[in-house]
């Protein structure tokens, strides 16, 4: 189980961020997310701690892509973090939900013209530069509105990491950021100091996701280092920032053993403080993008048991009112969670099931094996972890309404994504026979 002993209230009922989970359930309906916004809170503020205690300037910026909402936004906003974002509709969402555009990076390996176009003409803080194309495409943008713009280069620095190992060639064919070994990233460098409109912060790499080792961070570290020493001896070009990415691996069940988030942080930030030594260089900013690492942990997943099929001698199958539509990284990436009865957590296993979806696929299955105390129909199970990738990842399949969305803080639920009706599911048809 994810914790020897869960939260529970004077009921024995699962309490997230204080609040009864049975509870939530009955007043919102299910299925539904939650999400404890104080553990947000205090996950940012353990990176911010890490940085402080070691005296090094830096931005956490928060990767929306793991979950993005106005409410998410507004309370990375509050706790001073940047974000990334990577399409002109996280963009949007981001500038609805009042967040400083002058601390937006602008992340992606394609992106349009019209979304460069928005980025310029809302002041966003940072271009994350992909390729040689954007280059091209920045250039002529900035030229026709008569603007600058900050700007970071994208590197792949030849490490990539996977959650229990990492190597040091694996990445070179990664479809994101200019390639170090083949003089690619030398010659993005010359395109962008030619340019006159765009101003060079400084590097950045993104090696992976869900890593647990902490190697393949520092060997990123130490070749960015090595790239920053290499272009201020040949370009008399020193970077301000060097952007070590997202990727912190967390706990999704027993089998996980992450350490701390902020710990990969403090392995960076040592190593970088090194390297620099090493080479005589200022010690830049460190900025992080995490994303799964401050979302992730936060998320509870709340299903209502349905139907029960026994397979005698083989198997039993429970099945939710979600699935594949609200969490589709149990069948895309074979992701394992753990899951809870709301109204005793705690309560001891007396056999194995299959927690399935509602969705017309056979893979559609939440939790492949789930030790699972006596269950009745119309319990609440919860599932812990799915903060990150989860609700951001969610569809219409078979037409299924997408969950609400609720942040649970100082013993206060607050609806942050209304749940999906019918009629916004057919918002966007039009009647081809009249
Ligand atoms: C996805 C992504 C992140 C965040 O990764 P997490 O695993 O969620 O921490 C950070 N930076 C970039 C460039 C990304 O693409």
């Amino acid at each position: 189980m994810l914790d020897a002993k869960y939260n529970v209230n004077d009921q024995g009922h699962l309490t997230i961020g204080g609040m009864d989970a049975i509870q939530l359930a009955n007043q919102f309906k299910t299925p539904l997310v939650v999400y404890d916004v104080a553990q947000i809170r205090n996950q940012i503020h353990h990176f911010q701690k890490v940085f402080q205690d070691n005296d090094v300037k830096y931005a956490i910026s928060y990767a929306s892509k793991a979950f993005a909402c106005l409410g998410m936004y507004q309370v990375v906003n509050q706790e001073h973090c940047h974000i990334d974002i990577v399409s002109g509709g996280e963009m949007y969402a981001a500038l609805k939900a009042g967040f400083p555009a002058s601390k937006m990076s602008f992340h992606g390996n394609n992106k349009s013209k019209a979304e460069l176009e928005m980025a310029i003409d809302h002041h966003v803080g940072l271009i994350m530069i992909d390729n040689f194309h954007e280059i091209d495409l920045l250039n002529q943008v900035l030229k026709n509105k008569d603007a600058k713009v900050d700007v970071m280069l994208r590197l792949t620095p030849g490490v990539s990491a996977h959650t229990h190992e990492y190597d040091q060639t694996g990445q070179r064919d990664s479809k994101f950021g200019f390639d170090l070994k083949s003089g690619q990233a030398d010659q993005a460098l010359q395109k962008v100091m030619a340019s006159g409109r765009m101003n060079l912060r400084g590097i950045h790499a993104h090696i992976g996701s869900q890593i647990f080792e902490v190697k393949g961070f520092e060997m990123a570290a130490q070749k960015l280092v090595e790239v920053a020493k290499n272009w201020r001896d040949k370009y008399d070009y020193v970077p301000d920032i060097i952007n070590v990415g997202g990727g912190f691996g967390i706990k999704y069940n027993e089998n996980d053993d992450p350490i701390r988030p902020e710990d990969f942080v403090e392995a960076i930030i040592k190593t970088m403080k090194d390297s620099v030594k090493d080479d005589g260089l200022p010690m830049p900013e460190i900025w992080i993008e995490p994303g799964r690492s401050i979302i992730g942990p936060a998320g509870y997943n709340l299903y209502t048991i349905g139907s029960t099929k026994r397979v005698p001698g083989i198997k039993t199958y429970v099945a939710v009112d979600g699935g594949m539509g609200d969490n589709i990284r149990p069948a895309l990436y074979q992701a394992k969670y753990e899951a809870v009865l709301a109204n005793d957590p705690n309560a001891k296993p007396v056999e194995d099931v299959r927690i399935a979806g509602k969705y017309c696929e056979s893979g559609d299955i939440l939790i492949q094996n789930q030790p699972m105390p006596k269950y009745h129909l119309g319990d609440v199970l919860v599932m812990f972890a799915t903060g990150a990738y989860g609700y951001a990842m969610a569809s219409n399949y078979n037409l299924n309404a997408r969950p609400a969305v609720v942040f649970v803080e100082n013993g206060k639920a607050k609806v942050v994504i209304r749940r999906e009706s019918y009629e916004d599911m057919i918002h966007l048809d039009n009647n081809y026979i009249n």
